[in-house]
């Protein structure tokens, strides 16, 4: 059992070099698989990096086209991927990051190949790793874009954590430690015990900042011209409710938040997440041109082999849970007793509770089972 008591006091939390003890200790364990290994040789994707800080990297990929990769294992300034779109007139950034000093990171990379003015920047989605670093475009009058349901839900998620006691806020995921019935029961709990409080932290040192350019899901796809580059902002189905990709038909380039983790097991919690909604749109990636690179929101670069992984994670998730259903093992219980098949071991749990715990409670849903 974890003393809450002992957590992190504001002194030691200030002296901390991370203000994300609990990540940095859990991100540790996520190393980013060298490129070489993912995709390969793809003359699009230049080999050197225009900058590496160690928690991320921004390298070309195309055209006008600039990926940002980040590596959790060598911190948290950005924890998620993101990137920029350079074009004649103007530029589109990709994610608000998880710092302030995230999305400035990225500012400096745009800055280093082209002075061309920001059109603007985009969440992909709400969740924090993407959008707690917003304050940055807020200060540098940055026209911040994202799904018109963002703003509502940062809010909603993320101001009741600031202000509230730790030991409070944290107390039902601390107790669930407690009262685990299994080892891995144990293991499961206390992985989204560590990253709750990873979260808790996060929120309680930034400063949230809202979109303040609504896309309306009615109104896209849309496509934004920034000279001699074309975006396609568009939204689908699958992670968060609030998910906005950014494709580049011409070059065959997808952008595509969390929609896509590449290597990792897929981030399933979250309220508007649907298992069957995200299958369908990994099926339309997977229809996409054979030649095309995926920017995941975690993880390696990769092509369509990327795509075809995660499908194969959600037909295993799937295919034990289904069997499970079968032989009368009630939602809660499989949700804990899914295996890591071998060839899956190395893909990063984020936590179980956010991954493969609602994966499986919510196919249960799905097929009306409890
Ligand atoms: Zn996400």
């Amino acid at each position: 059992m974890i003393d809450l008591s002992q957590g992190f006091s504001r002194r030691r939390f200030i002296a901390h070099t991370s203000c994300f003890g609990a990540f940095y200790a859990a991100a540790q364990l996520i190393p980013l698989p060298a490129l070489a290994e993912t995709i390969g040789v793809d003359s699009r994707v230049s080999q050197t990096p225009i900058v590496d800080k160690g928690f991320a990297s921004v390298r070309k990929i195309g055209n006008g086209l600039y990926a940002t990769i980040s590596d959790p294992s060598k911190g948290n300034t950005t924890l998620c991927n993101g990137g920029f779109l350079a074009g004649k007139d103007g530029v589109l950034l990709i994610e608000g990051f998880t710092t302030a000093a995230g999305a400035s990171f990225q500012m400096d990379a745009l800055r280093s190949v082209s002075q061309v003015p920001v059109k603007a920047a985009v969440d992909t989605h709400y969740h924090f790793d993407h959008s707690m670093g917003n304050a940055f475009y807020g200060a540098n009058g940055v026209p911040l874009w994202a799904h018109a349901s963002v703003a509502k839900r940062i809010v909603d998620n993320y101001t009741p954590l600031q202000g509230t006691d730790q030991a409070t806020a944290l107390a039902p995921y601390a107790k669930r430690v407690k009262d685990a019935k299994s080892d891995a029961e144990r293991q499961h709990a206390q992985s989204d015990l560590n990253a709750v409080t990873g979260l808790f932290q996060v929120a309680n040192s930034t400063v949230l900042a809202l979109p303040n350019h609504p896309l309306d899901p009615a109104k896209l796809p849309t496509t934004i011209d920034l000279g001699g580059l074309s975006a396609v902002l568009e939204t689908l189905p699958g992670h968060s409710g609030t998910d906005v990709i950014v494709r580049v038909p011409e070059q065959n380039v997808v952008y595509t938040g969390d929609l896509l983790f590449s290597g990792w097991y897929p981030v399933c919690f979250d309220e508007q997440a649907t298992v069957s909604g995200w299958r369908a749109t990994l099926a339309k990636f997977a229809a996409l041109d054979k030649d095309t690179l995926f920017v995941p929101g975690h993880g390696q670069i990769c092509g369509q082999e990327g795509i075809a992984t995660i499908r194969e994670v959600f037909d295993d998730i799937a295919a034990q849970a289904e069997k499970m259903h079968k032989a009368g093992v009630p939602a809660q219980e499989a949700s804990e007793r899914y295996v890591v098949p071998d060839k899956f071991k190395n893909f990063p749990i984020f936590a179980w509770g956010f991954t493969i715990g609602p994966a499986i409670t919510k196919l249960y849903a799905e097929w009306g089972a409890k």
